[in-house]
């Protein structure tokens, strides 16, 4: 009997305070890498690091008009609708008890933030729940924990045959192209007066409101 193989499905979660070309990028390098459909899910109360600039529903502007005109990317606000602190155990929780046993959930992080995950709430707990695809950049190879490296021998894969096939547990390098952008100098150019074109889609500067959260002045 032939199985129909259900599209796995990936996430990426972050502050997106503001999205830029960096996470958008990466975003869509992994869905064609893993042949996946892509969540991008903001974070409400991120528990790993200061508070966002802007407000939930500033982010969430940001993120619909960055995501306009494809439909590879999706946007998710569960995060943002439950109270408390996005724990990534259970958004991926959820989305197992939404999708069942079989389908392939991803988990994409930053090999930047994938090096922090032992310091995240119940982390080895998450490999129960899914693959990790770790977006590799050129210049970024920061320091494991025994921990994390005892874990990335245990589940390190190179086949994406194999995530396609299991729903979980294994660890996969996905190579991005090397966009040197982070949201902290988008903020601090905007402060300071200067227009982030081209770090940002088009869209976030077309409408003066979007980005006004960083400029001088509101903040
Ligand atoms: P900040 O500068 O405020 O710390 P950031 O630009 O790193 O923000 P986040 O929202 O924290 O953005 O990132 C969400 C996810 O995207 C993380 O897994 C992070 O590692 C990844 N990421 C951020 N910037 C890039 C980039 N330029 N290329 C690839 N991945 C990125």
């Amino acid at each position: 009997m032939s199985r129909t193989r259900v599209r796995a499905l990936a996430i990426l979660g972050g502050t997106f305070d503001p999205v830029h070309l960096g996470h958008l990028r990466a975003a869509w390098e992994a869905a064609e890498f893993l042949g996946a459909e892509v969540r991008l899910i903001p974070a409400s109360v991120p528990p790993h690091r200061p508070q966002p600039v802007a407000s939930a529903s500033e982010r969430m502007a940001m993120l619909r008009a960055a995501l306009k005109g494809q439909d590879r990317l999706q946007l998710d606000d569960r995060e943002l609708r439950r109270s408390g602190p996005s724990f990534s155990v259970d958004t991926l929780q959820e989305f197992r008890s939404e999708y069942g046993p079989q389908r392939p959930l991803v988990l994409l992080l930053g090999v930047d933030a994938f090096a922090g995950l032992p310091a995240w709430h119940c982390w080895q707990a998450l490999f129960e729940l899914a693959h990790i695809g770790v977006l590799t950049r050129p210049g970024h190879s920061p320091v494991f924990t025994d921990a994390l490296q005892r874990e990335v021998q245990a589940r390190r894969i190179d086949s994406v045959e194999t995530i396609a096939a299991t729903p979980a547990g294994h660890i996969i390098d996905i190579a991005v192209s090397a966009l040197e952008i982070s949201a902290t100098h988008i903020r601090s150019e905007l402060a300071a007066g200067r227009e982030p074109r081209y770090l940002v889609a088009d869209a976030l500067l077309n409408d003066a409101a979007l980005l006004a959260p960083y400029r001088v002045g509101s903040m």
